[in-house]
């Protein structure tokens, strides 16, 4: 239920290891799509596993719910989670899927939930099916188990991370149930990685607390790159010397404009709200998403201390979406600062090499040109923001990017480039946590 980033590759990822997949959305569109054979989300190496297991009828697409439920003894919830107004964690699809689930439900099944939800929504679903099985006498004693089994799929790399995860997280208290699900991922075991049994509120939380966790080393290493800024450390230097300590890791260390994305803002957003709700106060938490406000605002006062009337000036913003090898446009920090130039009266040129279509829903036309390259989104500009480390940019031709521009300021939001080198072009450079005369390692 739910085929979207998670549901799609984890119903294809399935149907790879030999299981009959039935996907299931409401959304007719995306579903018109699949049965087309055409992929709604940009995802390396998906489309020819969804190809290959849809010709060998193991992974079908429905908008019918009913056939949903009635198919298989397993039925995965991966709809959205989105916040609403308070940040708190929309869980009326897990609700509609509950209601469905508990009203079609024949037999024995297992309803599993994917999508990251406030913990206590296992129990939630439990009592919403329970509802409905008395509402309609259950005269054929149908049976059913909850489990929690969240995912941790990465964008841009969801097919490798789903046929070889780091670990498996199955919430339940049901012998039968546990059963079930490790007969599902026996596949997927011969990496010998943890397989975590676990009660469902605790799988619950290992989700939202590993989010809040890796969301809290990057601004951890954001405000470190402040600092750096104020004293002339760098800090690739900094986070290189930390990332060497196993104890520390070396990922999630690179400073930037902030983590963006469908995940952290929301599911960060969500944990303290549900800490709230029990007179809870996560007060790291609260620091990490003032820290990520902040350093998406800086870039653009960095803008504005070097141009400080952007009315009519052409800004060219190299990449979109909120990270790498994803075509998500969700919560991505492009979007505010995007605009935020546009307030401002600025031309905003974009070249994104995936995320453009998307990003049509959530840019306003006005002053927005959509390039068809970088060099095209450059030429003429006053200034480049380099917003998503797309390797595609890594190497481009800055000295033709140079020339083109009328101005000469770039401010490299992802840390991409070589300080001494982009000024020995004759750019302006602008990075995060480093000054110009420092060479770039990274
Ligand atoms: P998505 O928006 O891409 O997909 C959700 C899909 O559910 C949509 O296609 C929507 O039409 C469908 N849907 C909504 N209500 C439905 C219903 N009642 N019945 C059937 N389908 C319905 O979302 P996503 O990115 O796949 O995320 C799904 C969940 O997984 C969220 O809770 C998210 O936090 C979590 N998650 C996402 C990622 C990620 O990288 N995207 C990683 C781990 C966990």
């Amino acid at each position: 239920m739910g085929t979207g980033y998670v549901g799609l590759v984890s119903g294809t990822c399935f149907a790879e290891t030999g299981n009959d997949v039935l996907c299931v959305d409401i959304d007719p569109k995306k579903v018109e799509m699949l049965q087309g054979g055409k992929i709604p989300i940009y995802e390396p190496g998906l489309s020819e596993l969804v190809e290959r297991n849809a010709a060998q009828e193991r992974l079908r697409f429905t908008t019918d719910v009913t056939a949903g439920v009635e198919h298989g003894e397993i039925i995965f919830c991966a709809v959205g989670t989105p916040p609403d107004k308070s940040f708190k964690a929309d869980v009326s699809a897990v609700r509609a899927v509950s209601e469905a689930f508990g009203k079609y439900l024949k037999g024995y099944k297992i309803l599993v939930n994917k999508s990251t939800v406030p913990v206590g929504t296992g129990a939630l679903s439990k009592s919403i099916i329970e509802q409905q099985l008395a509402k309609r006498g259950n005269p054929a004693g149908d049976e059913f188990d909850i489990v929690s089994n969240p995912e941790f799929l990465r964008e841009g790399a969801a097919v490798n991370d789903t046929m070889k995860p780091e670990r498996i997280v199955i919430g339940s208290e049901s012998e039968r149930a546990q059963e079930l699900m490790t007969q599902l991922y026996k596949p997927f075991l011969r990496y010998n990685m943890p397989v975590l049994h676990t009660n469902i509120e605790s799988a619950e939380l290992i989700k939202y607390a590993s989010n809040s966790f890796l969301a809290t080393k990057i601004s951890f290493i954001n405000e470190i790159a402040g600092f750096c800024e104020l004293t002339g450390a760098n800090i690739v230097d900094v986070a290189r010397g930390m990332g060497a300590d196993s104890r520390i890791g070396r990922r999630f260390l690179h400073a930037g404009i902030g983590y963006g994305g469908s995940c952290f803002p929301k599911d960060i957003g969500a944990l303290i709200n549900s800490g709230k709700e029990k007179g809870y106060s996560f007060r790291i938490l609260e620091a990490v998403e003032q820290v990520n406000d902040r350093q998406k605002k800086e870039v653009f006062e960095k803008l504005l201390e070097r141009i400080p009337k952007l009315e009519d000036k052409t800004i060219a913003v190299l990449g979109l979406a909120f990270k790498p090898k994803t075509d998500d446009m969700r919560d991505a920090p492009s979007i505010k600062i995007i605009k935020k130039l546009q307030a401002e009266g600025a031309k905003v040129r974009v070249f994104d090499p995936v995320a453009m279509k998307n990003a049509v829903h959530y840019l306003a036309n006005t002053n927005l040109t959509y390039a068809k390259n970088a060099y095209e989104a450059t030429e003429n500009a006053d200034a480049l923001l380099l917003l998503t480390e797309w390797d595609a940019f890594r190497n481009i031709d800055r000295q033709r990017i140079k020339s083109t521009m009328v101005g000469n300021l770039l401010i490299d939001g992802r840390n991409i480039f070589d300080p001494v080198e982009m000024k020995s072009i004759g750019f302006d450079y602008i990075s995060i946590g480093r000054d110009t005369s420092q060479q770039n390692p990274a």
